[in-house]
């Protein structure tokens, strides 16, 4: 089935936007949200793509002609039951998204596989992106597929084979003294002056569509149903927006009703933007001060799209809630230990706050809960050393 979009839409005033030209934000600076002709669109997974990955979504995706796409196996990650964690917690039906099996090892290549695709189909040349690092390596990796030019700007103490594996694509890297805001600065001079093109966490509005497929695989991989809820580690929040936007497709093409899961977005207690503003009942976050935690997928001071994280965790009756390094660190041993899963300090952080949902009964033991690992932890081996003190 052929690409079902139709136009972008301004996530603060719903002005429309032409989706086949290049577009970052839109004229009041919020994201643009891809929209698609969903009347037309598969009435149930089984008229979907019979293919592996998130390409079998290509309905529900904006790229138009397949020969744009490089698949390098993006998406289809497995959902499994985490039996031995769950019966540590006393949670019976505890499950875990197995994300580090994507391209690059991590999520991001969800976002991107799509993103790059559809620059490339839009005619543009040269990419960049000011990213914590697994933007940066997954951006990479696809420009390389694709022969396109890729400038990516990361903070200098990205975990190094993060680093290691950027510079294998052949693409242009520079390492900052910040944090991902200020490798974003760095990259808007070349956006300004040479025409790079600007691929930054919803500054672009196809990444989101890639990750979006989350939301449809789990409802796929629950035969038909939706979890009670979703554990997700959040920076820029493109995943838990991502989901949030599938559910809504999903109710309008007639798979599901209202019913949602409840979101749960974890940050680290050094950058934890959008759970001060969850606790103070703000529409945005004012930006965090003094970035830090080895969860480098989760030093994002400020997050473009914290307004639209924000709502689609009070609207879903969810939470934010932030973990220490230490609470983090002993339930990253405890989730490897307990799942043969080498998972992300990222993927830790969400069995640390799963502990605190229980501890303050915000979880009930027999809800089915899914924990999101976003990573291997093969990418952050000068943070695991710390966590395991070796
Ligand atoms: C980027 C990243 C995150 C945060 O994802 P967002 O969707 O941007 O909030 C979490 N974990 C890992 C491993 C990441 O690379």
């Amino acid at each position: 089935m052929k690409s079902l979009l139709t136009h972008l839409e301004c996530s603060k005033t719903g002005e429309h936007y032409d989706a086949d030209v290049p577009q970052n934000l839109s004229r009041v600076g919020a994201p643009l949200l891809a929209r698609y002709d969903l009347s037309r669109g598969p009435r149930s997974p089984r008229e979907l793509a019979h293919k592996p990955g998130l390409w079998r979504y290509s309905a529900l995706l904006p790229v138009r002609s397949p020969e744009f796409v490089r698949d390098l196996g993006e998406g289809g990650t497995p959902l499994f039951p985490a039996d031995r964690l769950g019966e540590a917690l006393g949670m019976p039906h505890l499950l875990i998204k197995e994300e580090s099996v994507n391209p690059t090892g991590s999520f991001k290549a969800r976002g991107m596989a799509v993103a790059v695709a559809r620059a490339a189909e839009l005619g543009i040349k040269s990419l960049a992106v000011g990213s914590a690092g697994n933007a940066g390596s997954a951006l990479g990796a696809y420009a390389a597929a694709l022969g396109l030019e890729a400038h990516i700007a990361m903070p200098k103490d990205t975990p190094a084979s993060i680093v290691a594996e950027c510079r294998s694509f052949g693409v242009d890297l520079a390492l900052i003294d910040g944090l991902i805001t200020d490798a974003n600065a760095h990259v808007q001079k070349g956006i300004k002056e040479l025409g790079w093109f600007d691929m930054a966490t919803l500054r672009e509005p196809y990444r989101l569509e890639g990750k979006k497929t989350m939301g449809y695989e789990l409802f796929e991989q629950l035969d038909g149903h939706l979890p009670d809820v979703i554990v997700y580690p959040t920076g820029g929040g493109t995943g838990l927006i991502g989901m949030w936007k599938a559910f809504d497709e999903m109710e309008q093409l007639g798979w599901i009703g209202s019913q949602r899961p409840r979101m749960v977005s974890v940050q680290a207690a050094g950058c934890a933007p959008i759970v001060r503003a969850f606790e103070e009942g703000t529409e945005h976050a004012a930006p965090w001060e003094n970035a830090h935690t080895s969860a480098s997928g989760l030093r994002v001071p400020r997050a473009i799209a914290d307004f639209l994280i924000l709502d689609a965790v009070r609207k879903s009756g969810g939470c934010a809630l932030a973990v220490t390094e230490e609470e983090m660190f002993a339930a990253w041993r405890q989730f490897c230990a307990l799942t043969g899963l080498f998972c992300a300090p990222e993927g830790a952080a969400t069995l640390a706050a799963l502990q605190k949902l229980r501890e303050q009964q915000l979880v009930g033991r027999d809800e089915r809960v899914v924990l999101f690992n976003t990573g291997s932890g093969l990418k952050y081996l000068e943070a695991w050393a710390q966590a395991s003190g070796t």
